[in-house]
Order: structure tokens, then sequence, then C-alpha cells
């Protein structure tokens, strides 16, 4: 069976467009803001990336346009890779990348994005690809496809939450709760609210994250909490530990986006931004965001403190 990587060198021969993203993306240019000394969000430029921050998503998270996910809609060059233990998702390239390997994994069938009927696929598929982050951004929150299921994988080892984890855990998470098999941590000090989930199996993961997002949903009384939900999950095989960073979101897109003139900044943050590894498309807002701006993103995006806190509170009564 072709694997991810033979099917990526595969794909980068014969598409000329998505070898050329790829090569631009290797000239991005970066910088490192730390907050305190477990924070670290790195900036970068990319200028590639202005389609799908400035994407026109409606407040319930439609879009007006074809779907780019169907299968008949694909570019000529763009091929489909089939996944194991799945006959509802297919592996693709993504043609507009922000790691040095990043695939889309859209289902099959055209059907709107959803999160818990899939939770355990995005498990699985981080022991089948172990060098890759899983990520799922709700509708609501960053996905440019909402219309159409699917989550995203990105290469390991640039996104600061994953790649420092984890150093970070022991200054930025403070322990919630501990099962026989699982430890469900929250963010403290971290710019973002979330928690952080560690977990030997994929099913007591999957069992946390649905109490976390039913949670939520009752919280902030959204009948669709799923597309509020930012999530990245990797398998760390060296101790065959399961890692997951959930984010609850406030808003989709910061006040600044929607500012005028200089105050302005083109972002819509999704879980690559809450991982700390922060896209800005246009060069003039990667120059010019200081660290009190991106503080305020943060808070403008994530979940209230005090929401965080409720749920929490809550967790250990939660029946999935
Ligand atoms: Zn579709």
């Amino acid at each position: 069976m072709t694997t991810h990587q033979e099917f990526f060198r595969q794909q980068l021969a014969v598409w000329p467009l998505a070898r050329q993203n790829y090569e631009s993306q290797r000239l991005a240019r970066y910088r490192d803001l730390w907050f305190g000394d477990a924070c670290r969000i790195r900036l970068i430029c990319l200028p590639a990336r202005i389609g799908s921050s400035s994407a026109k998503i409606t407040a319930k998270g439609e879009v007006d346009r074809p779907c780019f996910l169907c299968a008949h809609r694909l570019p000529p060059e763009q091929q489909a890779l089939p996944l194991p233990g799945t006959d509802d998702f297919r592996l693709l390239v993504n043609p507009f990348p922000v790691f040095p390997q990043h695939y889309t994994i859209p289902s099959v069938a055209h059907r709107p994005q959803a999160l818990l009927s899939d939770l355990e696929l995005m498990f699985s598929l981080a022991v089948e690809m172990d060098d890759l982050v899983l990520f799922y951004n709700g509708g609501r929150c960053g996905a440019s496809a909402p219309d159409h299921q699917h989550f995203q994988a990105g290469s390991k080892g640039l996104m600061p939450l994953q790649c420092e984890y984890p150093a970070w855990k022991e200054k930025g998470a403070r322990l919630l709760m501990q099962t026989d098999s699982c430890r469900i941590y929250q963010l403290a000090g971290m710019l973002r609210t979330g928690w952080l989930i560690e977990s030997d199996t994929a099913a007591a993961a999957c069992r946390q994250i649905r109490c976390l997002v039913q949670l939520f949903g009752q919280q902030v009384t959204d009948e669709a909490p799923e597309s509020r939900i930012n999530l990245l999950v990797w398998f760390e095989s060296s101790d065959k530990r399961f890692v997951a960073l959930l984010f609850p979101r406030l808003q989709h897109r910061p006040a600044c986006f929607y500012a005028q003139g200089e105050q302005q900044r083109i972002t819509s943050p999704a879980s690559v931004e809450m991982s700390g590894y922060y896209i800005f498309p246009r060069s003039s807002d990667y120059e010019q965001v200081t660290p009190q701006e991106l503080t305020r993103i943060y808070a403008d995006v994530c979940l209230p403190q005090k929401d965080i806190d409720a749920i929490s509170g809550r967790l250990s009564q939660c029946q999935p």
C-alpha cells in the first residue's frame, strides 16, 4: 500500500501548482514572541494564505461557492489516496500548504462538517501517520469548507504546543482530572484557553472530548458547539500516548479583523494559530503586530476563563 509520504512525492512530481507552493512556503519569514517562559508564539508571513484568511463565511458557517472538496471538482492533477480503516474518507495533498507536508482528509460524501461523528478516525489516523498532527476546524472557527466534512494533517515539529510538548506543560497547564488511562489539564497562562488531554487509549480520550464539547454547548447555550471547536490530535510514538488540544471558541474573528486602516489585521485564527503557529498572509500585519495585539486577538476569539472554569468544574459529572 502507498504510504502518505510516497503519495505526497508522487503528487508533487505531477502537479506544478502544488510543487511551486511547497517550494515558496520554504521562503516564508518568521519571528518568535515569548509570553512568560512557557508560551512561545511563532509568527509566520505566508502571502499564499490570503484566500483562506479572508474567505467569506457567514455567521452560520455557510459559504457561497462550489465545493472544492467534492471528488468531481478536484483539479485534474489531484489524486485521492484511500485510507486504512475507512471507506468514507480519502487523503489529498493540500495545494496551499502551511507545513512541509500538508494534507486534507475529506469525506467521500458531500456532507456538512462535524467533529464527534468521526472523532475516532482522527485518533486512528494519528497512529497511522505518526509524523503528522491531525486537526479539525469547526465551521465557525477557521474551516474554509464548512459545507464538506474534512480534517487536515500537517508535519510535526513546527507548532509550538506540539513540538515543545511536554516541556510547556510544567508551567502552562493545570491538572484537572485523572483516570486510569487519561489525564485532562486546563491551559493556564498560555494566552489561549482550552484543555490538554493525554491518554493511553483513543477511546478514553474520545470520551473526555465528547464530554467537553457537550458541556461547552450547555455552557454557551449553543446547539452546534462542534462548529466552534478547534482540535489538534497527535500520537507520541515513543511512549505510545495520544495527545489532544481542544480549544472552544467565542468568536470566529478578532475585532481587529473588522477595524479600518492601520488598525486592521487580516487574520482568521484556526487550529494552527491556536497551536501557537500564527500565520499572517499580509506582510504589513506580520511586521507590525505587537505582543499586546496578539494577546487581544486570542482574548477575542477564545472562550472566557470563567466559562472554561465552569465547564472544567462539571467535567467529573459528565456521562457521554
Ligand atoms: Zn463537497
